[in-house]
């Protein structure tokens, strides 16, 4: 059985992790830097953000890959060194998955690297210039790296066109025919992804797909997120769904992004979230491990 399928079986909410970027650039990622660059430059400072999230209680943990297809590479000149840093990303959450393990003792859970895979940031064919069979070609090849680096699922998260997400979950069977896919979508234009994709649609639809999991992430925080997920509930009774809201509504002062929500209304709200349907629960934009760490306290106190 494989570790997701484990994970999976036991009965309660599943705690995931919260963001990386906002982690790194409080650790001294410059605005603009590449974020999973550092996987190769600064592997110690990607795996203390994993390590405290593990210690928070995170059960699924996301690999800092998320600009890893090579649309977005080109961006900083490094399509390259796609597989270099994508598999590196993998190795370190596997490494410091197995190190905290080997501290905590037997009988610790084996937590669940998912390989993260982020939007093209292109539009797709016909609305845009990105022809499917591209895409699918590019999320393929981010797919092998992140499985050759150690990933026990693919997580395909921030998405907005079903299109795309269609591509990413086709370049990922074509990676594995077998590995569990998990898809996140951010409804964060009323209601709707900026695509105009609605919650009950994307949740008939990636049922049809059979994905493993299915939910938001990202947002305008938790009550948005609340929102979506009744509504993918309705659609799909069945459905293992996920939520990762953004630590609230993010707001722009000087020039910086910010989240105001504090650790205790997170852990509140993943307490309606879990109400509402929510299986695996963690956050986004702006969330720490100390979010993390309150929201797992409420779930199981
Ligand atoms: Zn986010």
């Amino acid at each position: 059985m494989n570790r997701w399928q484990k994970l999976i079986n036991q009965p309660g909410v599943i705690i995931a992790d919260g963001a990386m970027g906002t982690m790194l650039q409080q650790a001294g990622l410059e605005p603009g830097d590449l974020p999973m660059l550092w996987n190769v430059d600064h592997p110690g400072r990607v795996r203390a953000v994993h390590r405290a999230y593990l210690e928070a209680g995170a059960r699924i943990l996301l690999t800092n890959t998320f600009n890893g297809n090579r649309f977005r590479l080109a961006i900083h000149g490094l399509e390259g060194r796609g597989d270099e840093l994508n598999q590196t990303g993998a190795q370190l959450l596997r490494t410091e998955i197995e190190d905290y393990v080997k501290r905590a003792g037997t009988g610790t859970p084996q937590a669940v690297v998912a390989g993260d895979i982020g939007p093209t940031g292109e539009i797709l064919a016909p609305l845009g210039k990105l022809l499917f069979e591209d895409a699918a070609d590019a999320f393929a090849r981010q797919a092998v790296a992140l499985i050759a680096g150690g990933a026990d699922v693919i997580w395909i998260e921030t998405m907005s066109d079903l299109e795309e997400v269609r591509a990413a979950v086709e370049g990922t069977r074509r990676a594995s025919a077998d590995i569990p896919v998990i898809v996140t979508m951010t409804f964060d234009t009323h209601g709707r992804t900026m695509m105009g994709v609605k919650p009950e649609t994307a949740a008939t639809t990636l049922g049809e797909w059979r994905v493993a999991a299915m939910g938001g992430n990202c947002g305008n925080g938790p009550d948005e997120m609340l929102v979506a997920i009744s509504k993918m509930r309705a659609a799909a009774p069945g459905a293992i769904l996920v939520a990762k809201p953004n630590a609230g509504m993010p707001e722009l002062v000087n020039g910086a992004t910010v989240y105001r929500a504090s650790p205790e209304l997170m852990a509140q709200s993943a307490l309606q979230l879990r109400d509402a349907g929510a299986r695996i629960i963690g956050g986004c934009c702006g969330t720490t491990p100390d979010h993390i760490a309150a929201m797992a306290r409420a779930i199981s106190p």
